[in-house]
């Protein structure tokens, strides 16, 4: 597209250049029938833009779309996310749970084996004290004896007066085992719930995997939407500069193509003085035979110059070894009148200028002898007697 625009500029530039150039002469080169060409083929080539537009916009859409199916998606998965979520929160306070279950286990378990071993020193305690009076060696007995229970019983007496410490152990004992049984069913608890825990875990970075690869897919997905918004801007301003240019072409076709009403009138209010004529002469300054393309009209320097009729303005130029400081009007049908030498130029390119409007001031630039109007009318750019037109 950049190749195609500047390949078309170009073109335009040429044909503004061309057009300039030979105004500059006094010859309008850029016919309506240009100016109408150029207007086809500007339409032609919007009419082409407005089509890849449409395409474009048919794209962003399409994108669009995707875009809401993607953010669909997305959602779903966050909401499936946040579900299973509320879920694991939920199994870690359970587990958290199990672990403080467990925790007062073990301290229940270690109050109970401290009590256990206050009950076992009390019982030594007293079977120490109580074989203090006997006959027998209780160390002797002691270390003959499997364990003090075994001891214990050796003596029914003794056995009898040990009954309710022995009682306090057993119950101890079995109260521990208890307890012990109790923390292995939390142990196994909590495994459970730790397994659970850890497959809710790996559900969850499933779905974080996905919402991951959704992600991607929706930035994807942006920056697709955002590159064809910028296409599609780009585009939709180089069809509004293209009809601006149609626009601008349309109203110099307007400008060249009407107002001219067949008549043109004397270029001066001050003056009807003809100092030189139409045709071949022999030239004032360089002395050879040379065509003469207009009339002078002997003039007073700063005087008005007025446009002979209706039309726009194509050029205002300066000619160092000719026309001095000029200016061409085009009036429509083809004729276009110029007047050269000025002192100053009033209007300027492309403005619209009234029959009698004054347009420049009469001077002596250019190769000229002394101030005049050097007036000039072409037809189709070729220089004709412009007394053919105007009479003084
Ligand atoms: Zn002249």
């Amino acid at each position: 597209m950049t190749k195609k625009r500047s390949y078309r500029l170009v073109i335009i530039f040429s044909l503004l250049l061309v057009m300039f150039i030979n105004t500059a002469a006094g010859v309008l080169a850029m016919s309506t029938d240009e100016i109408q060409n150029q207007i086809d083929s500007n339409q032609a080539q919007q009419s082409e833009i407005e089509d890849e537009l449409a395409d474009i916009r048919e794209q962003i859409s399409a994108q669009k779309e995707k875009d809401e199916q993607i953010s669909q998606e997305m959602a779903a998965i966050l909401e499936e996310k946040q579900v299973y979520a509320s879920e694991l929160e939920k199994m870690l306070d359970d587990l958290e749970y199990i672990y403080q279950q467990i925790e007062e286990f073990d301290q229940s378990i270690a109050e109970t084996e401290e009590r256990y071993e206050e009950a076992l020193e009390l019982f030594y305690n007293r079977a120490r004290v109580m074989y203090q009076y006997t006959q027998f060696d209780s160390l002797r007995l002691f270390t003959e004896s499997k364990d003090i229970f075994d001891f214990a019983s050796r003596d029914r007496l003794f056995a009898r007066m040990m009954e309710n410490d022995r009682k306090t152990l057993e119950d101890l004992e079995i109260m521990r085992t208890d307890l012990e049984n109790k923390k292995a069913l939390q142990q196994q608890m909590k495994v459970d719930a730790e397994a659970l825990v850890a497959e809710k875990e790996a559900v969850i970075a499933a779905i974080e995997n996905e919402e991951a690869v959704a992600l991607d897919k929706l930035q994807a997905s942006r920056s697709a939407l955002e590159a064809l918004e910028s296409q599609e801007e780009a585009m939709r301003r180089e069809s509004d500069r293209i009809e601006a240019e149609i626009r601008e072409l349309q109203a110099l076709y307007e400008q060249y193509t009407t107002n001219y009403d067949g008549r043109l009138m004397w270029p001066s209010r001050n003056t009807r003085k003809i100092s030189s004529y139409f045709g071949m002469r022999i030239h004032p300054i360089y002395g050879y035979p040379k065509m003469h393309n207009g009339i002078d009209i002997g003039a007073s320097y700063g005087t008005d110059i007025l446009a002979s009729a209706d039309g726009v303005v194509t050029s205002v130029t300066y000619n160092e070894g000719g026309y001095g400081w000029y200016i061409v009007v085009y009036h429509g049908d083809g004729i276009s009148t110029l007047y050269a030498h000025c002192s100053s130029i009033i209007a300027s390119v492309g403005e619209t200028v009234k029959q009698g409007q004054v347009i420049a001031l009469v001077g002596s630039t250019g190769a000229s002898t002394g101030p005049h109007i050097h007036f000039e009318v072409r037809e189709n750019g070729t220089p004709v007697d412009p007394l053919g037109y105007v009479s003084p």
